[in-house]
């Protein structure tokens, strides 16, 4: 198996080159939060698969009603003209969780970069039924990630993601994200770069001409680009704005939607209501590739009233509404509810952090510390604090490697350290993802 991991896979996210020399862990087992490798190394896996296993690894509730869904009805979508009873369940139990955001419809997808792509082609086609078609632009945050698709792509922040596929979608524009410790602006005030945000976000609709925009799209907390909270007026700031311009906000939950920021979503942390929110992951907790739009009444009344045909829908996906995932995410959604996860999220997220913020009193390769909004934390390491030098390669490798052994597995993204792990964490969890930090961070200083 080590032979052939690299050399038959292409690893995404990664060189081949990259993945030959050094290749990534192979995990055969995975109970609870903690996950075993080929060597039967045990670890806790502070990174919750990908930021979607919520309520962690073994959870029989899931597991059955995965396998009763497989004897009663394996397939069946809601693609052109067939629907299931999962599905209608489903959609009804996201609208009793997110009508009080004023999201009551629901369009299926198999995943992220899906939902996103969604939400993107149905604000296009908002406007148009609406007699709007010169609204084709997206504004997006600069350190923000919508996925992996063309159009998710082309509103991602990090360029690196983009400039491989060039040409993308035309019209794209990237604003300054509300990155404290690193920005345009140079302010550390976080109140103070919110409303500079702002003002630039103003200041792009000017120049593009607000009635050339679609939509802005952003992640309440930015995930992958380095766990980046944002000062809580930026996102309200942000919806004043879109309304004011008639531009559509999509809110990408792909993340923080379920309970990974103490809330049931990151717009409701905000107390924001977005017109689409896009979502996945957590939804059917690693078990199921699976998603959902979100959509508000408002929205969908445009496309509901339409007697033009302009509303016809000309996008959706094999697996839109698969049975066994709508089973899977009905029972995530009631183990959810049921063991209050949104609320351990909070309490185990200020462990975290404060532990974190401890970290940074005794090493100095850390320059910021990032969290306090659940269970979604992040280290930025530096080599040197004074001139913020991001660390190199070979040393933040060197802190996940360490970590690894003494009983933690982390992401690495660039300089960061990213933590997101499964949201039943117990305080004894907690205790060992900052241990083996701590032994990592000083493996690394040396
Ligand atoms: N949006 C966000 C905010 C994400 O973090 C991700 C994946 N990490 C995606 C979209 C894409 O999701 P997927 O990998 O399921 O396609």
């Amino acid at each position: 198996l080590k032979e052939h991991n690299a050399k038959s896979i292409w690893h995404p996210m990664a060189h081949p080159a990259d993945s030959q020399a050094n290749p990534p862990t192979i995990v055969t087992r995975a109970q609870g939060v903690r996950i075993t490798d080929l060597d039967g190394h045990e670890t806790v896996d502070a990174v919750g698969g990908l930021w979607n296993v919520n309520l962690g690894f073994s959870c029989q509730p899931v597991k059955d009603a995965i396998a009763g869904q497989l004897d009663t009805l394996p397939y069946y979508s809601t693609f052109r003209g067939t629907s299931n009873d999962q599905v209608i369940q489903l959609a009804e139990e996201l609208r009793r969780f997110f009508a009080p955001d004023g999201l009551t419809r629901a369009f299926f997808t198999s995943g992220g970069s899906d939902s996103v792509e969604t939400a993107l082609r149905l604000a296009r086609q908002y406007h148009k039924i609406r007699g709007e078609a010169g609204r084709t632009k997206f504004l997006s945050l600069k350190k923000g990630y919508h996925g992996t698709h063309m159009g998710g792509a082309s509103v991602n922040g990090n360029a690196n993601f983009r400039t491989q596929y060039e040409p993308l979608l035309p019209g794209c524009h990237h604003i300054p994200a509300p990155y404290t410790y690193r920005n345009p602006f140079n302010e550390s005030d976080p109140a103070r770069l919110a409303q500079l945000c702002l003002q630039a976000l103003e200041d792009e609709i000017a120049f593009q001409g607000s009635g050339t925009i679609a939509a802005f799209i952003m992640e309440p907390i930015l995930g992958a680009g380095g766990v980046i909270p944002p000062h809580e007026s930026f996102m309200p700031g942000v919806r004043d704005i879109c309304t004011k311009h008639g531009i559509l906000l999509i809110a990408d939950e792909v993340i923080t939607a379920f309970g990974r920021t103490g809330s049931w979503s990151g717009s409701r942390h905000w107390g924001v209501q977005p017109d689409l929110m896009a979502t996945a992951k957590a939804i059917t907790n690693g078990y199921f590739p699976f998603g959902a739009v979100m959509i508000t009444s408002s929205v969908a009344e445009v496309f509901e009233n339409d007697r033009t045909g302009a509303a016809a829908i000309g996008h959706g996906y094999t697996y839109s509404g698969h049975p066994v995932g709508a089973a899977a995410a009905l029972a995530c959604l009631a183990e959810t509810e049921k063991l209050n996860v949104p609320e351990n999220a909070a309490t185990r997220g200020t462990q975290l952090h404060r532990g974190l913020l401890d970290l940074r009193d005794k090493h100095s390769l850390i320059g910021d510390v990032r969290g306090g909004h659940g269970l979604m934390c992040a280290l930025e390491l530096v080599s040197d604090r004074e001139s913020k030098t991001p660390i190199d390669k070979a040393t933040i490798a060197t802190v996940q490697e360490v970590a690894y052994q003494s009983g933690a597995m982390v992401r690495v993204s660039g300089p960061n350290i990213i933590l997101s792990p499964p949201l039943i964490l117990t305080e004894e969890d907690a205790d060992v993802i900052l241990g083996a930090l701590d032994d990592g961070l000083t493996a690394a200083a040396r």
